[in-house]
């Protein structure tokens, strides 16, 4: 007997990123979106205090206040899966009090704040786009099959049915690659500007856990799969922009190319980057990741073309036809998809904000492992070993005064209570058990 079909009606989401990178919402029929896009839908304080692990900790809200998520109509998402199934459809949005006024503690909100203040003091904007590693369960795991030409035959139809979702909504993709580990690939796309490089970031891990899911798979973006291996990395492309849209961070005339305004910029971050990693890096497990020799981070350094470094100097390729000054940019690596990209984004332009308006000489460009220099040549030159553990870099997180001053006391305190109640949550875990405990998390 013939199936009848079954009725359907689309459902539309209305999400925010939270502390811990989560994309949590709630639904409402697709004919409300008129309504909705301009009355948005309630939210706890709380909801943002939700660990990585679906449960509330400590938070300074309890069961008390009233938010509201503001859809962003340039965010829409729409997922389709042909005729047999309804399209996955969502909003990202900013939390506001009920007024319509931002929310301090909202980390879209912070972003937002951030690149307002680099275009009302130095007339600039920052371009980036996200680099995305992580584990797509669908692939047939074959020993060594790194960056092989099989292991896209073994994803079977993922990527290809992952490129058109992306493109359907803004995202543009760049490469789609076999990483070093089994069943781990690489997901990159062209850069966007200011919240929208976030808002893409967003997206994307969305977007291919959605397409995961159609498939009847899953994609992890934990930090790290199993103990000693190489991690799922986030790296972050980024250059400045002037006003008229041209690129300032390239000078012929300077050495490697950079120029005075970068030169602050990537002081700024490198200066504060041990207090970054814990917006950057915020899982309990993300320091299994940033290891000596491990394709990551260890030191606040800025390397000419490593892969190791805590900011990689990237090649400009003599064989594009465009100004080398396009293509020009900065890649940093210490990040991960525990992150919530506002919060990676806002650090990045907070701290290089800082360095501008400090105008703080750049480190000398490293071009061999700090970790192989002595202990007096690292202290010459500013280097740092990053923290080595969550509870580390929360310390300089609560230490450090452009954090402070940018994200209110509120905010801050409210992400260092939510940090360390992940912290003591993981207490009795061992490390296995936590590395399992966040691959179902992420
Ligand atoms: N998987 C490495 C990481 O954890 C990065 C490898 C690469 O350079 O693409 O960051
Ligand atoms: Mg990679």
């Amino acid at each position: 007997m013939p199936r009848t079909a079954v009725e359907t009606e689309d459902l539309v989401m209305l999400c925010i990123c939270d502390y811990s990178g989560q994309v949590r919402g709630k639904g409402f029929p697709a004919s409300e979106l008129p309504a909705r896009l301009k009355s948005g839908m309630g939210l706890a304080p709380t909801n943002l205090m939700i660990n990585a692990f679906g449960e509330i900790g400590d938070s300074p809200w309890g069961p008390r206040g009233e938010l509201i998520m503001l859809p962003d109509p340039t965010t829409k998402v729409r997922v389709d899966f042909g005729e047999s199934r309804p399209s996955e459809q969502f909003f990202l949005a900013d939390i506001t009090e009920l007024d319509g006024t931002p929310w301090t503690c909202c980390p879209r909100g912070w972003l937002a704040r951030g690149l307002q203040a680099l275009w009302d003091e130095f007339g600039l904007t920052i371009k980036a786009a996200f680099e995305h590693e992580f584990h797509y369960s669908g692939a047939e795991a074959r020993l060594g099959d790194s960056y092989l030409l099989d292991a896209i035959r073994l994803q079977d139809s993922f990527a290809q049915t992952l490129m058109p979702a992306l493109r359907a909504n803004g995202i543009e993709p760049d490469t789609f690659l076999p990483e070093y580990g089994p069943q781990q690939y690489e997901v990159t796309c062209k850069p966007s500007l200011g919240l929208t490089a976030a808002d893409d970031a967003v997206k994307l891990r969305e977007i291919t856990r959605a397409v995961a899911r159609y498939h009847g798979h899953k994609a992890t973006f934990s930090p790290i799969m199993a103990q000693g291996a190489i991690g799922n990395g986030v790296h972050v492309h980024f250059c400045l922009l002037d006003q008229d849209g041209t690129p300032v961070c390239f000078d012929a005339c300077a050495t490697l190319g950079i120029s005075a305004t970068a030169e602050y910029f990537i002081e700024g971050i490198l200066s504060e980057m041990p207090a970054l990693l814990a917006l950057t890096a915020p899982s309990v497990i993300s320091y299994e990741r940033l290891q000596p020799n491990q394709w990551s981070a260890t030191y606040n350094n800025l390397g000419n073309l490593d892969r190791e470094a805590g900011i990689r100097l990237c090649p400009i390729s003599k064989l594009h036809d465009s100004d080398p000054a396009e293509n020009f940019n900065f890649e940093y690596r210490a990040a991960d998809a525990a992150a919530n990209p506002y919060m990676v984004l806002g650090v990045l332009v907070w701290a290089g904000l800082r360095g501008l308006r400090e105008e703080a000489p750049l480190r000398k460009l490293t071009d061999t492992d700090p970790g192989d220099m002595s202990a007096a040549e690292r202290k010459s030159q500013g280097l740092v070993r990053l923290p080595q553990c969550l509870s580390d870099a929360l310390e300089f997180f609560a230490e450090s005064t452009i954090l402070e001053q940018s994200m209110g006391a509120e905010f801050r305190d409210a992400y260092l209570m939510h940090k360390r109640s992940e912290i003591s949550f993981l207490e009795d875990y061992t490390s296995e058990a936590r590395i399992t405990r966040y691959a179902s998390a992420y």
